[in-house]
């Protein structure tokens, strides 16, 4: 009998003793990394053709914006490619719109017009002229599955 070529597979590098450990999983396409993603997320962003395609497997975003992979599966059989999804992920090269707030669709071209135009200097400044970060549902609407306040932040931080 053959052992099946479980090299690439993802919970192989896993130590498994808790299955709380974050499991590294490279990319399949640019073998670069990539970060776990809850599943009502990753159906959120898909085209709604391939949301049938998803299946039960944990899915993973590949972190490279030079990479035309978003998401994958663990086993990876499922790659599911930027035209593949009908958000654009903002750190993947070429984003347009480039969202940062995805709950309000606020653009990083909104948080520097506000920053340069109307004279936001904080965090509070943004939230009031863009409506970024109200009804916040980070868990799915948010590619990284977070709060976009630190990248916000950051965007304070090199416009000013
Ligand atoms: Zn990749």
């Amino acid at each position: 009998m053959l052992d099946k070529d479980m090299s690439l597979s993802c919970w192989e590098s896993s130590d498994g003793s808790t299955g709380s450990v974050e499991k590294d999983c490279r990319c399949p396409l640019c073998l670069g990394e990539s970060q776990r993603v809850n599943n009502r997320s990753v159906e959120h962003f898909l085209e709604d053709k391939y949301r049938y395609n998803l299946g039960e497997e944990s899915y993973y975003i590949c972190l490279n914006e030079a990479c035309n992979a978003v998401y994958f599966n663990e086993s990876k059989d499922m790659i599911f490619k930027k035209d593949h999804i009908k958000i654009p992920i903002w750190f993947k090269k070429d984003a347009d719109p480039k969202y940062i707030c995805y709950c309000n669709h606020v653009t990083e071209e909104q948080i520097v017009n506000a920053i340069i135009h109307e004279g936001a200097r904080n965090m509070k400044d943004i939230i009031r002229i863009t409506g970024a970060m109200k009804n916040a549902d980070c868990q799915v609407k948010n590619p990284l599955n977070k709060c976009c306040g630190p990248l916000i932040e950051e965007i304070i931080a090199r416009t000013l």
